[in-house]
């Protein structure tokens, strides 16, 4: 991506936005494909990501303005993303989520157009890191490794497909189903499938007001600190380098979000227990064996967080999604967690896998004074005062409290209203110059 971004800085289409508009979007769609490039082949290899981008570009439409529908994605470009309505078409087994491999190599099961398409006898079996007498070697594996280390990989493909539904998931099956979809309906007793069919998609979204502006903290922030940005990333879908960190941070939201609901029902969660929790979300994500070390270090931060802080909550919710109609616009978003600390009194807390840092501790705080406003919005919260809020550093183990008045809510809120006009109007997004320091487009903005 970086790359990308360096040539494109060699040209001169960011020194009039305005004018090179189209073709500026049409590069931010380039940014979408070699993002996914980078997440399910390499990250390293620019020439291959050359021929992959020579070979998808005639299949792309160009950018359309004001273009409305569904996103159609594969899985690997939804990670990190979630979605009210999900739907993952045609899983059949052996064919999707994955194509199964030939243990024997002797029959090539890829189609002979595919873009990489490689013959059997040129592949080799893939090496992977095991520990041996203290230390970790690459060792080659067995054909049956290879196929656990298969199937364990259409589980993880599947989790993270379904996991992107926020409200609704709607799986279509051809032929017979994968059996990753069996295990699924095993484990998920209290969930009535045979309802499914009595869902009418129209009854549950069909009267949503799609033309109001959607706000959350994100978009508040970004267009606060440059308009501009604001339009590459949310209007047009640059994407940001950079997020090895944002991916980590949405394991560890997952994983908070598990270990909450289950002591918001005083359950009770041994190490060894949120050990696998850990192993298992993490997995989903990354190659636990390619990069071992990063493993160990994201599991010694969660159970440090449990052990120190978490377990001695008393939790009255996790992950609560909200959407208030401000009038005009929607605001939406997620609070992480909500504990009470007095009769009446609770705490929101929202969790950054990040270190502390200055620069933007104003923007957290902004945040945590919208959500508490958001909270006071809430029938099922009105008999409690927001007390405190706290945005807990995950690297670097440190709590930022801050206290929690109407007033200063009052005043984010207006802030945020008058920021949600601005964005309704807006023809032009200007640039602004403060945060050009830390900005992912700084290499080619012309600044
Ligand atoms: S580099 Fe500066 S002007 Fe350009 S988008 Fe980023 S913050 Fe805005």
């Amino acid at each position: 991506m970086e790359v990308f971004y360096d040539l494109i800085a060699l040209g001169d289409l960011f020194i009039d936005p305005e004018r090179n508009y189209k073709k500026i979007a049409n590069l931010a769609m380039l940014t979408q494909s070699i993002s996914n490039y980078e997440s399910f082949i390499s990250e390293t290899d620019v020439r291959e990501a050359w021929f992959f981008l020579s070979s998808v570009i005639e299949k792309y439409d160009s950018y359309h303005e004001n273009g409305k529908g569904v996103q159609m994605m594969t899985i690997h470009a939804a990670k990190g993303l979630e979605f009210p309505v999900t739907i993952i078409t045609s899983l059949k087994k052996d064919s999707f989520p994955m194509i199964n491999k030939d243990p024997e190599r002797k029959e090539d099961r890829i189609w002979p157009d595919d873009t990489y398409y490689t013959p059997n006898e040129c592949l080799e079996y893939k090496t992977i890191l095991k520990e041996e007498n203290g230390e970790l070697v690459h060792k080659t594996i067995s054909i049956e490794e290879e196929n656990r280390l298969n199937e364990e990989e259409k589980d993880r493909v599947l989790y993270v497909a379904m996991t992107r539904a926020a409200d609704l998931l709607i799986l279509s099956t051809v032929g017979e189903t994968p059996e990753q979809i069996e295990r699924v309906r095993k484990h998920t007793s209290k969930f009535d499938f045979n309802a499914l069919k009595d869902v009418t998609i129209e009854e549950h979204y069909g009267n949503q007001d799609s033309d109001k502006l959607v706000m959350n903290y994100s978009k508040y922030t970004q267009y606060l600190s440059c308009p501009f940005k604001y339009d590459l990333g949310y209007n047009l879908g640059f994407v940001r380098t950079g997020q090895k960190y944002a991916n980590r941070g949405t394991v560890f939201h997952e994983i908070m979000e598990t270990v909450n609901l289950k002591l918001k029902e005083n359950q009770e969660i041994s190490i060894p227990e949120l050990t696998d929790i850990v192993h298992d979300a993490y997995k989903s994500m990354f190659d636990i064996e390619e990069s071992p070390e990063d493993y160990e270090e994201f599991k010694d931060n969660v159970i440090n967080y449990y052990e120190t802080y978490s377990k001695h909550m008393k939790v009255l919710e996790a992950e609560l999604d909200f959407e208030i109609d401000m009038g005009d616009y929607i605001f939406n978003g997620a609070i992480d967690l909500i504990y009470q600390v007095g009769e009446n009194e609770i705490v929101i807390l929202d969790y950054k896998y990040a270190q502390y840092d200055d620069e933007h501790i104003d923007a957290y705080t902004k945040q945590l004074h919208l959500y508490a406003a958001a909270l006071n919005e809430l029938p099922e919260f009105s008999e409690y005062n927001v007390k405190k809020a706290v945005t807990y550093f995950v690297l670097g183990d440190y709590q930022h409290v801050v206290d929690i008045t109407d007033e200063k809510n009052n005043k984010e809120l207006e802030c945020l209203n008058k920021v949600a006009k601005k964005i309704k109007q807006c023809t032009k997004f200007p640039k602004r110059f403060n945060s050009c320091k830390n900005c992912s487009y700084r290499m080619f903005c012309s600044i």
